[in-house]
């Protein structure tokens, strides 16, 4: 027999599921709990995923978008209990891009329903991402960002290349985000350090000190890797071990 589902149900299993995950919000509770409701979170979404499809093959393009956010406010929610989980095991670095995760999953949340009214306090989650990067990172005053020439994307909306598809890369087109991907070629051709990246991922990971020692940016430790000479530097540079390019997209589908 196949089971279905109405979409006030739906919204219903939604709230349900957020204000279950949300009491595990916190660094202190406990680990398995929180990986539990992080998947809870991942299958309702699955479905949530599902159903949307179904909406967009009969062009409702409205509740589309709608699903869409919901989809992405649990990818975000989920991604910051995992958050908890890798922080609690030290793996800093992890914990970083899974933080940056859920503020882009809320972005495109709300990017979803431009013009439209929330479902949710998402005010005040958003506001909670804020200080939790506060409290449990170090800031970065710098960001790597690179620029680069590609060749060959394809449209994640009509599978096109987009160079010759009508639609625009960040704009939300029944409940799918245009993104581009599959590049035939993509060669990084400059980086710089700015204050405002494309991707937040791109991080200082290790600095130069007067020991002789870099320094892990994240936890202060001074590690045992000598700083690396550099010819032609002034008198007493700056070294930084940066990361320049991270492979990862969120799902924009
Ligand atoms: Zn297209």
């Amino acid at each position: 027999m196949k089971k279905t589902i109405t979409i006030s149900e739906l919204f219903e299993k939604y709230n349900k599921a957020l204000e279950s995950a949300l009491k595990m919000n916190y660094l202190v509770r406990d680990t398995s709990l929180q990986e539990e409701e992080s998947n809870n979170l991942k299958s309702l979404k699955n479905l949530i995923k599902s159903v949307k499809y179904q909406v967009i093959e009969h062009g409702d393009e409205k509740l589309a978008n709608r699903l869409f956010h919901l989809q992405n406010v649990l990818n975000s929610v989920s991604s910051l209990l995992q958050m908890w989980v890798v922080i609690k095991k030290e793996e800093y670095t992890a914990a970083w891009g899974l933080l940056i995760d859920a503020h882009e999953y809320l972005d495109l949340a709300l990017k979803a329903i431009q013009g439209d009214e929330g479902f949710w306090g998402l005010d005040v989650y958003q506001q909670k991402l804020k200080t939790i990067e506060e409290v449990c990172f170090p800031g970065f005053p710098l960001y790597n960002s690179w620029g680069a020439k590609t060749k060959g994307g394809k449209c994640t909306i009509c599978k096109e290349y987009y160079e010759s598809c009508d639609h625009l890369e960040g704009l939300i087109y029944a409940g799918r985000l245009c993104t581009i991907v599959g590049y035939e070629a993509l060669e990084p051709d400059h980086s710089a350090l700015v204050t405002n990246p494309r991707d937040r991922r791109c991080i200082i990971n290790k600095i130069s000190t007067s020991e002789g020692f870099m320094r892990d940016y994240i936890t202060w430790k001074l590690t045992d890797e000598p700083v690396p000479s550099v010819e032609e530097a002034g008198s007493d540079p700056m070294i930084m071990n940066c990361t320049l390019f991270v492979n990862h997209m969120i799902e924009w589908d």
